[in-house]
């Protein structure tokens, strides 16, 4: 008997879809139907994660190259794959990242280059697909905050700003198209098993002269279940998010920190 394909035919967009949990997500849209858009800047990830996934499921898969920090390109792309494929009905918001120092030595071109890729970005997508899923009477966007987003972290005072930026922006966008079948939630997931972790745990050995073994330790240990979090765990959250069991979900900002199991 073949399994229940949820999110079957759905075209879904994920920004920065070649790894770490966007891929995940990916990944996993996919296995539950879903017709996929992976953007990035670096074709090849893209490229070996839409053959991966075109390996698991018989899903269709779409890459396109593009900086999500670059307005202009992002309205360009979006508007042709509109054209192209139709309506997106799910927008996942995931490409991002984080550079740590302390706020001293945080000058003007890192904070810039921290709120564009994490927060202005989010703005920039999510304004370049609205309107097709207005038009369309459906839409299930999802924003990749981060515990960040709901607390503050030394040394990341840009990252913890554009993130808390983004479950602001979740919480607002909710209330605004609520009326309009589409939902707006973040996920905050904590500390998880991505390259952008590895390279904040090269960061931590290199300037406390921690080993790397202690100090990706000292980060689990910060998670509620005092591990690090799977990016398929938090691909799980986002595709349940797109599903019909959170059709009355919205304006959430969901933590995963990781249960001991
Ligand atoms: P990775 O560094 O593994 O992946 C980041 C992804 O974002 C890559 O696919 C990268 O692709 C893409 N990306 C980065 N900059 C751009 C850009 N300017 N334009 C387009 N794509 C871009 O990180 P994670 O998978 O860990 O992070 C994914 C999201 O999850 C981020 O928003 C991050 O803040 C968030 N997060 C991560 C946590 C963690 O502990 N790992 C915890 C909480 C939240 P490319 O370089 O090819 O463009």
């Amino acid at each position: 008997m073949t399994k229940p394909s949820p999110l079957n035919g759905k075209l879904a967009i994920v920004t920065g879809g070649g790894r770490g949990i966007g891929r995940a997500v990916a990944m996993t849209l996919a296995a539950r139907g879903a017709e996929l858009i992976l953007l990035g800047r670096t074709e090849r990830s893209l490229k070996t994660t839409a053959v991966d996934i075109r390996n698991q499921s018989d899903a269709t898969v779409h890459v396109r190259t593009l900086d999500v920090t670059d307005g202009d390109a992002v309205d360009q792309t979006f508007s042709g794959l509109i054209a192209e494929l139709g309506p997106p009905a799910i927008l996942v918001n995931n490409a991002g990242g984080a550079e740590s120092a302390p706020f001293t030595a945080l000058d003007r071109d890192n904070w810039d280059a921290t709120l564009a890729v994490n927060l202005t970005s989010v703005y920039a997508c999510t304004h370049a697909v609205l309107p097709a899923m207005i038009e369309a009477g459906y839409g299930r966007i999802i924003n990749i905050a981060s515990t960040a987003g709901l607390e503050g972290y030394p040394y990341v005072a840009a990252y913890c700003a554009a993130k808390h930026g983004v479950v602001g922006l979740t919480r607002s966008l909710a209330l605004e198209v609520e009326r309009k079948g589409i939902t707006v939630n973040a996920v905050c997931p904590g500390y998880t098993d991505t390259e952008m972790l590895q390279a904040a745990i090269r960061k931590i050995a290199a300037t406390t002269g921690r080993s790397e073994a202690d100090a990706r330790d000292e980060l689990a240990a910060a998670n509620t279940g005092g591990r690090l979090v799977r990016p398929e765990e938090v691909a799980e959250m986002v595709a349940a998010l797109c599903g019909p069991a959170a059709n009355s979900v919205t304006g959430q900002a969901l933590e995963i920190t990781g249960e001991d199991s």
